[in-house]
């Protein structure tokens, strides 16, 4: 069982992690270096009294549901793959999500059965691009309560932008050229309706 937010908070103050803990911050990965002032942990706030309320629950607006077809390059019944052509970062990224609102925990077995299927087939696209060195794959689920699956390809050869750091590395690197963006966007969606799988559409 998790720790309370209190019991975390209790033992931040009273136990806070001192420099011995914090040797990432000497890793090459690690995106920061300090400026004219020192890069320091910033202290942890009390709790709260309920945990946030994301897009698409609690009577708030779901992004995917209000625009159905934005930044959408695949699509079958029930999945759709989305990438954004505003937002771009430094690195190719796609979201694969279900086409009805539902969160993560409610997908039946056999949806979950087609999310692995599906998300194998991405990844093994992004990985066939040009210069890709590996594809990343997160679930997090703080900001939309819409299912949502990441899959970010990251280049091979620089060797600073790795792991859990190369989220961090995509804000920071150049963002991708737009007619890169959209030959690697068209590549990837095309594998992913291999096989009569589905349809490719250009991002709105
Ligand atoms: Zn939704």
């Amino acid at each position: 069982m998790p720790q309370s937010a209190e019991e975390i908070f209790e033992l931040a103050r009273l136990e806070p992690r001192g420099e011995d803990d914090l040797g990432f911050r000497s890793w090459p990965a690690f995106p920061w270096v300090a400026g004219e002032g020192e890069v320091l942990p910033r202290p942890l706030d009390p709790p709260v009294a309920t945990d946030r309320v994301r897009d698409g629950e609690g009577g708030r607006p779901c992004f995917r549901c209000t625009h159905p077809d934005e930044g959408v390059v695949w699509r079958d019944d029930r999945w759709l793959l989305a990438s954004s052509c505003e937002g771009r970062g430094g690195l190719l990224s796609f979201w694969l999500q279900t086409r009805e609102h539902m969160d993560f925990g409610e997908m039946t077995e056999e949806l979950a059965g087609e999310l692995g299927r599906l998300v194998l087939r991405c990844h093994n696209a992004m990985l066939a691009l040009p210069n890709a060195g590996r594809v990343h794959i997160g679930k997090w689920g703080d900001g939309s309560a819409h299912l949502h699956v990441l899959l970010m390809v990251r280049p091979e050869r620089l060797a600073q932008v790795i792991g859990s750091f190369a989220v961090e590395w995509d804000d920071l690197l150049p963002v991708i050229p737009i007619e890169v963006w959209e030959a690697e966007v068209a590549q990837v969606a095309a594998a992913m309706a291999a096989g009569g799988d589905g349809e490719v559409l250009v991002p709105s």
